[in-house]
């Protein structure tokens, strides 16, 4: 029997309530939920662990914990200004947008809206992206997606030879979408964020930001210079931060006393899966830190051997990458 306990009112991670509907249907996302539960597994929405339901209960009282919790701790910009209404982490954004279209008006007061107004969107990557569309969706006036780095070439540069992962101008949904609507590529780069800007009413008007130039050091490391007299005013009256997580959020760590790496995820081998706790295993991006579907797929499925052999001496699951049949002993 298998229980999983989620702390939102509805099951799916970040495919229910991060990833917006246009990229991931939530009729896809149930479909897979009722399957699941036709074959038995329960689920309790709701529960927190490490606030509302107790830990070290589930440790006790469960032959094997799995914790899937994601990398849900999001990297802020602690600048002048950031306390004014207006400027959100990303997912509160995503957050609230997918569970409007989810649950209609129930959420009353809580949506933000980009409606007509002059959106900043600060940070790359799918988060980035989702962001952008989202905000189009929304019917936002103008936007704008900042980018500390340098625009990427075209093709691989001569230190980014294969097989790494090519580090290249890449164009994702969202920007093309907003370049039907703006008529340009939403993104500006090399700008370094300064200070979140207030009108005389204290409300946010904008931000501030200089131009950096990025140069290789005498050992090769990239150095970033602020260019003088490049200062910018951006009107903005919704700046969204999407700058990246920081591993898995602590409380549960810390109630159950377990070891984190040194990047703040919760410790546990790719394979084994075990965390510093006996009979506790970690698997997707609390382990891994904020990645990929496939790989909390692949993570999802190791995890399950895992548990599998631990509890039952072997497994006949398959490993992930190998077919049924292989079997682990130890
Ligand atoms: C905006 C965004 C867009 C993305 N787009 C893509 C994409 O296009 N393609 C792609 O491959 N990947 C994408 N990703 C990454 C992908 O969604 C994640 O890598 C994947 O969902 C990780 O799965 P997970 O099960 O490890 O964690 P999550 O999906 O984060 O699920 C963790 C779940 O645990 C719950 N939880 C956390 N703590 C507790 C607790 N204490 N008690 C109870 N429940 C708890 C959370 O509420 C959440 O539901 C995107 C991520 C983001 C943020």
């Amino acid at each position: 029997m298998v229980t999983v306990y989620e702390r939102a009112d509805r099951i799916g991670g970040l495919l229910q309530y991060g990833i917006p509907n246009m990229k991931l249907s939530k009729e896809a996302v149930q479909r897979r939920v009722d399957k699941m539960t036709a074959e038995g597994v329960k689920f309790v929405t709701s529960a927190n662990v490490g606030q509302n339901v107790d830990p070290k209960e589930l440790v006790n009282s469960f032959d094997a914990v799995l914790l899937a919790c994601g990398a849900t701790k999001p990297r802020d910009l602690p600048l002048p200004g950031r306390e004014l209404k207006g400027v959100h982490f990303a997912m509160d954004f995503l957050t609230s947008n997918t569970k409007q279209s989810v649950h209609g008006d129930l959420l009353n007061g809580s949506f933000i809206s980009a409606e007509g107004k002059d959106v900043i969107v600060i940070g790359g990557g799918d988060t980035g992206t989702d962001c952008i569309a989202t905000s189009l969706r929304h019917g936002c006036r103008s936007l704008v997606n900042f980018e500390l780095l340098p625009k990427p070439p075209v093709d691989r540069a001569p230190d980014n030879p294969w097989p790494e992962w090519p580090r290249i101008f890449r164009v994702d949904y969202g920007h093309e979408e907003a370049e039907a609507k703006f008529g340009r590529d939403p993104r500006e780069y090399q700008l370094l964020t300064k200070e979140f800007l207030a009108d005389e009413h204290g409300k946010l008007r904008g931000v501030k930001t200089v131009h950096v130039e990025w140069t290789k050091d005498e050992r090769g490391a990239w150095k970033m210079a602020e260019v003088a007299g490049s200062e910018k005013d951006w009107p903005a009256q919704l700046i969204l931060l999407a700058m990246g997580f920081l591993g898995p959020e602590s409380y549960l760590a810390e109630s159950l006393g377990m070891k984190l790496d040194p990047r703040s995820n919760f410790e546990a081998k790719h394979g084994n899966f075990t965390t510093s706790i006996p009979g506790v295993f970690a698997a997707g991006d609390c382990r891994r830190g904020q990645s990929l579907v496939v790989w909390a797929i692949n993570e999802g499925r190791g995890a399950a051997r895992a548990i599998d052999t631990y509890l039952m001496g072997s497994s006949a699951l398959p490993a992930p990458g190998q077919t049924m049949g292989t079997a682990l002993s130890v």
